[in-house]
């Protein structure tokens, strides 16, 4: 029996039954609110595990219902947008949400973003602040400040490893553009998104090296990266 509880939040019938559906057959309980109003009070009496929230909802926005569970609550917020634009899912993000669905979604990749968001509870309340960080083949020894490839050490500039020690201390969370360069240079210019890019395109040919290489780094276009743990 899978204890984990969604709190599914959907004002849209087909796809709350279709979730709903999918999660039965998964063995996730569940509980749902159809509108902002009832997700904070579901939230707030049921204390779920992760929260499926749609962004599009009668009485407020998606944005603010997760601004309001942000004041108490760190639990894991997987936003689902039926709007193409990015904006939404960027603002969802940096009001606190941990990853997105874009409607119209599989069953597939639904399942997909639970595990991901599972795995990542998982690993947090394992983990806490760990002085080695361990993917695949990449290890981060935050404590001498060097990271390896497999026996190799990484040769990265400061840059470079500041992203990556905060991408992976956010294994499986999707970053935000915004996000990252206030944690990294401290300010968010349009630009520098730009040199964002740069860097990460450095980091990333040192980290993935060719065939056969797992991918650690997804670029979630126009709105940010996330690490992913490799096996
Ligand atoms: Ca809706």
């Amino acid at each position: 029996m899978n204890k984990v509880q969604i709190l599914v939040v959907e004002d849209d019938a087909p796809v709350r039954s279709l979730i709903t559906t999918t999660l039965k057959a998964h063995d996730y309980r569940f509980a749902t609110a159809v509108n902002g109003n009832g997700a904070i009070m579901e939230a707030a009496s049921r204390n779920p595990d992760i929260i499926l929230l749609d962004l599009g909802l009668p009485d407020m926005d998606g944005v603010e219902v997760i601004e309001r569970i942000r004041n108490w609550s760190n639990v894991p917020i997987i936003v689902i947008s039926a709007r193409s634009e990015d904006s939404d899912k960027i603002d969802a993000l940096d009001a606190g949400a941990d990853d997105y669905l874009t409607k119209p979604f599989s069953v597939d990749e639904l399942l997909a973003r639970l595990r991901v968001t599972r795995r990542r509870m998982a690993l947090m309340q394992n983990s806490g602040q760990e002085a080695v960080f361990v993917n695949g083949q990449l290890r981060i020894d935050f404590a001498s400040g060097c990271a390896y490839l497999g026996e190799e050490e990484m040769h990265l500039t400061p840059m470079e490893y500041k992203l990556l020690c905060l991408l992976a201390r956010n294994t499986g969370k999707v970053l935000t553009h915004k996000f990252i360069t206030r944690s990294v240079w401290g300010s968010s210019w349009k630009n520098d998104v730009g040199s964002l890019r740069v860097f990460m395109a450095t980091l990333r040919k040192k980290l993935e090296k060719g065939e056969g290489s797992p991918q650690y780094i997804q670029t979630h276009i126009g709105i940010g990266y996330r690490m992913v743990r490799v096996e």
